[in-house]
């Protein structure tokens, strides 16, 4: 395998496209905003630049890795000649569908339709394609340059055969794999979301303070961020988006959301993206600052 595509060029996109380029495969970045595969590059161009001022990559690895990175508004254009490809476009199924029916209807038989999805049924997705076979998830975490778990995600009708293909090009990229079977939440969410649930519901009944659950969790647990500081990395929405995916299709009451949860993401406290959620933010800023409103 020489030739991947990676569609949608954000948070993800950017990384994964990232890792292939440095592995030296060739990488067509599709996404369908221009700015955002401009903001992509040059976000790969400065974490690259960090990693030649930390004297793990060399200026010419650097120079070579972004040649290998290619970017399309079409995306007729860019999957053309790819053995793989990976869909990291976003969290919203009617999208992944779409995208996944014409990614059957355009790509040689071949071609092996991955998708980085972090809660969405991957025999769902494969449902949409007549390929169900060749569809499975290749779930990257964030920032995908650092984290070294991949995990992949068997839809019920993924072969044995693609499953140690795409088990096999993780390890290529210097990754380890996890295989895991296609049920809510996987493995990653399905028991990091009700922690950060269940450290969301110990703030709302006053069990303790936003200081006091992470501390517990850092000091206590040996966890490198807390659950709430870790919330707001992930975006408040995203993780009620996937409590509801848990909730709804594994029908148990002890993954419903949290009301303080449900009540932060209706205001738009979301987090690191919106600069407020249980911290607040501000861009430069490292120091971790309490939200207003958990302010003793
Ligand atoms: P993001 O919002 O940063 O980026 C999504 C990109 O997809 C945008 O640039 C958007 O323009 C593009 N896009 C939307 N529709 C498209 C289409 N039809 N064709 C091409 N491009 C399209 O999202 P993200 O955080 O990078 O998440 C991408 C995927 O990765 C999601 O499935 C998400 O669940 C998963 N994921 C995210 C994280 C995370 O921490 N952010 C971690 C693991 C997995």
């Amino acid at each position: 395998m020489k030739n991947i595509a990676v569609i949608g060029s954000g948070t993800m996109g950017n990384g994964i496209a990232h890792v292939f380029a440095q592995n030296r495969y060739n990488v067509s970045l599709i996404d369908i905003s221009e700015e955002a595969l401009n903001k992509a590059l040059s976000t790969i161009s400065k974490n690259l630049d960090r990693q030649v001022a930390k004297g793990t990559l060399k200026e010419e690895e650097k120079i070579a890795t972004l040649k290998n990175i290619a970017i399309f508004t079409e995306m007729r254009l860019g999957v053309e000649g790819c053995e793989l490809v990976i869909e990291a476009a976003t969290e919203n199924p009617d999208i992944k569908f779409k995208l996944f029916q014409d990614l059957d209807a355009i790509c040689h038989e071949k071609v092996i339709l991955a998708s980085n999805t972090s809660s969405i049924s991957l025999t769902k997705i494969g449902s949409h394609t007549k390929r169900s076979d060749k569809v499975i998830g290749m779930h990257f975490m964030n920032p995908v340059p650092i984290m070294k778990l991949v995990e992949v995600i068997r839809g019920y009708n993924t072969s044995d055969e693609v499953t140690k293909t795409i088990m096999e090009l993780s390890r290529k990229l210097g990754k380890v794999p996890v295989e895991v079977n296609d049920y809510p939440g996987f493995v990653a969410n399905r028991i990091l979301m009700p922690m950060i649930n269940e450290a969301i519901y110990a703030l709302f009944e006053g069990v303790g303070g936003v200081e006091e659950i992470d501390t517990v969790m850092k000091l206590g647990m040996a966890h490198p961020m807390g659950p709430l500081q870790l919330a707001d990395f992930i975006g408040l929405d995203v993780c009620l988006y996937i409590l509801r995916v848990l909730h709804d299709g594994l029908g148990n009451p002890k993954y419903a959301p949290c009301p303080l949860l449900v009540n932060m993401v209706t205001a738009g406290s979301l987090g690191v993206k919106s600069g407020m959620g249980f911290y607040s933010y501000q861009a430069g800023s490292k120091e971790l600052v309490l939200a207003p409103r958990f302010r003793k």
